[in-house]
């Protein structure tokens, strides 16, 4: 029997972003060899690592500072920066946020549970299976659930934001499925500046988007991806299959 097609928060924000985009990404092979490593996706990639890796380590009996230096700098991947400069500037603003959050966690109140960190999880919808990597699973004192996602780059979140995070409600969809909770929530961190918005989440509100959410799945998955035309759009100008696009005679970059 064939394998059901996967979907992912990554996969559904980049056809939401661009279908052509997708094509290029998940689907037409010829896209593979444009796709360009990124520095923010470096810088997240190492600052999720790290954290996974004190978390699993319980932060117990760990002198915290030293402990996120070696461990950021051990996990530290600097594809994508223009020069090693650059990269070294990172680093030491990665070193910088992540003992904050650090020293900002260990101060919080006792009693909550960290069930598990970067976990993937996995759920059969029917035509397709949702996955996802949540980055950190809590069991709160009261027994409800929060589902905490980190943003490297972010600032700020509102609490609207985290209740429309397309992320976040395809989490709520997996880690329902396997954690029973009287409630659950959803957390984003802006680690650039510390700053968390926590929203619950209803089973109602649950059940609204996994209807749309298996709206846009049909969409996509019978979707005929090589008929799409590219048509210019701000994504464009820094996009890594902008040369495969302009070969469209009908895609035409703004001029000047
Ligand atoms: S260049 Fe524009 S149309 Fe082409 S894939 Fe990128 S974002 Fe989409």
């Amino acid at each position: 029997m064939a394998r059901k097609p996967i979907l992912s928060p990554t996969r559904l924000s980049t056809y939401l972003a661009c279908p052509v985009k997708y094509r290029w990404t998940f689907v037409d092979p010829r896209g593979r060899v444009l796709q360009r490593a990124k520095w923010y996706y470096s810088f997240g990639s190492s600052l999720h690592r790290t954290l996974e890796e004190l978390y699993r380590r319980d932060l117990s009996g760990v002198p915290i500072k030293e402990a996120v230096a070696e461990t950021l700098e051990e996990n530290w991947i600097s594809a994508g920066f223009h020069s090693p400069e650059e990269a070294e500037e990172a680093l030491a603003e990665g070193r910088g946020i992540l003992t904050t959050f650090v020293e900002t966690e260990i101060q919080k109140p006792e009693g909550v549970e960290v069930l598990d960190v970067e976990r993937r999880i996995q759920k059969d919808m029917g035509e397709y299976i949702l996955l996802g990597v949540v980055d950190r699973i809590n069991r709160r004192p009261d027994g409800s659930i929060e589902i905490v996602d980190y943003k490297s780059l972010r600032s700020e979140t509102k609490p609207e934001d985290v209740r429309n995070d397309l992320a976040m409600m395809c989490y709520q969809i997996l880690v329902r499925s396997l954690f029973e909770a009287p409630r659950y929530y959803s957390t984003i961190v802006s680690l650039r500046t510390n700053h968390t918005a926590t929203v619950e989440v209803s089973q109602e509100e649950v059940d609204l988007f996994t209807e749309d959410l298996n709206a846009l799945a049909t969409e996509i998955l019978n979707r005929e991806f090589h008929e799409i035309e590219p048509r210019w759009k701000p994504l464009c100008a820094d996009c890594d299959f902008l040369p495969l696009c302009k070969r469209h005679e009908d895609f035409h970059p703004p001029s000047g």
